[in-house]
């Protein structure tokens, strides 16, 4: 018997499909034939600041064990369902298909993977390593999704790693409103949550298992374990059929995207950890984004909340210049606009003190004095008595917010991004 790798990037459109459906459907013809997979399929999500990507940038792959003249009737089965099910129509899917044969995935796929999801490459490098790994690539058109397969492939999932159950619709109900008991996600996040994660949004009660692209996904499950989404799953009550359900393994509410950097070696397309101290204090610009500025040795760099992270900008507001941070957050690469890091979380490590002046009160009547103005000393209006400016108290003021993290809301969330909840509850807990 011999393990072969499948890797299935770049097969959907704006419009329609969704690479997870042609990896779930590819399994399937292969499972209906006896073939048996390895292990779960993968589901591996790329760089988010990417900007050739349809929606989440993803990438599936998956492992099939079988004797090797079997081998070409799989590639065959895989090929003819990626050519089947892309929407090839269109100008921007180009897919790519990758197969590995081989028990071990190559030091260099795992380097690549992880460049892939922090980085940007080309196809070319892609090209050039699968022929270095005697690795077997199938280009469609431009044939970019190589580099989404190849990745997927190379990705072992070794550190850490969540689990995404999606049930998908059948054909006659695609880009219709999908049907779903709102109250039964509601019971089922209240039952399983943090097992599973991040599939409702507690500030506005939105249900985030149902996405709002006419794609084959009725819902998406995101859990710690298979048995945590399994069960999740059986609480949901969906109103229209389902045609199939796949469980991935995945590299989702990991923090896989994001390296430490300092600030000026942060490049755009990156994801990064950067800490250091505010230099300029937060600013609400038009639509609603609050902007601050961070410095660390090497330089200084915007962070942004942008509107839709909602009360997490709340907490951003409240920073003052002085305030040790760490940061988490893209960077997208917009010419025009100096870097900003698209925060994601922020750790505050140190809150800087924060001083008001307080006027002193009057010797003979203690009333509150009134000031005559900058270093012009107190008068007390009752009883015309005048102190200098160095009578003036300095007090130190409560701040409203201490050392700790806190994290954009579900709905803001990037896939790749870890919930504060999974740091809390310890990695693939949950077993239930
Ligand atoms: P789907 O969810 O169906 O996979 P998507 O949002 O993932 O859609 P794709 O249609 O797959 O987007 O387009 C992304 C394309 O960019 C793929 O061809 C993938 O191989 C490629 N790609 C992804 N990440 C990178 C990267 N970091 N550098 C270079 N190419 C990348």
């Amino acid at each position: 018997m011999v393990l072969l790798h499948i890797g299935i990037d770049d097969t959907d459109s704006k419009q329609g499909m969704c690479t997870t459906y042609v990896g779930a459907v590819a399994i399937r013809r292969l499972q209906k034939l006896g073939f048996r997979l390895k292990g779960y399929p993968k589901l591996i999500r790329l760089n988010p600041n990417w900007k050739i990507k349809t929606r989440g940038n993803c990438s599936i792959a998956f492992t099939i064990s079988a004797k090797r003249d079997q081998i070409p009737t799989i590639k065959e089965i895989v090929l003819r369902t990626v050519e089947e099910l892309a929407e090839l129509h269109v100008e921007t899917t180009n897919p790519g298909v990758v197969f590995y044969q081989g028990s071990r995935i190559a030091p260099e796929m795992k380097f690549f993977s992880k460049k892939v999801i922090q980085d940007v490459v080309t196809i070319e490098e892609a090209e050039e390593l699968a022929k270095r790994v005697g690795a077997e690539v199938h280009k469609f058109k431009l044939g970019r999704g190589i580099v989404g397969a190849l990745a997927a492939i190379g990705n072992a999932l070794e550190n850490d790693w969540t689990f995404e159950l999606i049930a998908y619709r059948i054909p006659e109900n695609r880009g219709t409103p999908r049907r779903i008991d709102r109250s039964s996600v509601e019971e089922m996040n209240r039952k399983t949550y943090p097992s599973t994660f991040d599939n409702l949004d507690p500030s506005t009660g939105e249900i985030r298992i149902t996405p709002h692209t006419p794609c084959p996904i009725l819902y998406g499950i995101r859990g710690e374990t298979p048995q945590a989404v399994k069960k999740a799953s059986k609480m949901v009550r969906a109103l229209e059929p389902i045609e199939q359900i796949i469980i991935y393994k995945t590299n989702q509410g990991t923090d896989e995207h994001l390296r430490k950097v300092k600030i000026a070696d942060a490049k755009p397309n990156w994801s990064v950890i950067v800490e250091g101290v505010v230099s300029k204090a937060p600013r609400t610009i038009p639509g609603g984004h609050v902007i601050f500025r961070l410095k660390d040795e090497t330089g200084e760099i915007d962070c942004a909340a942008y509107e839709p992270t909602r009360q997490f900008r709340d907490k951003v507001r409240k920073f003052i210049i002085g305030d040790r941070l760490r940061v988490y957050g893209g960077i997208k690469e917009k010419p025009e606009l100096p870097l900003t890091i698209n925060l994601e979380k922020v750790e505050v490590l140190e809150a800087a003190p924060l001083f008001r002046k307080e006027n002193p009160r009057c010797p003979s009547c203690g009333k509150r004095m009134k000031s005559e103005g900058k270093n012009k000393g107190y008068s007390c209006k009752r009883c015309k008595t005048k102190l200098p400016a160095s009578s003036a108290k300095t007090i130190r003021v409560e701040r409203a917010i201490g050392a700790g993290k806190f994290e954009v809301p579900p709905r803001a969330r990037r896939h790749l991004a870890k919930p504060l909840i999974r740091e809390i509850a310890g990695k693939n807990s949950g077993d239930l």
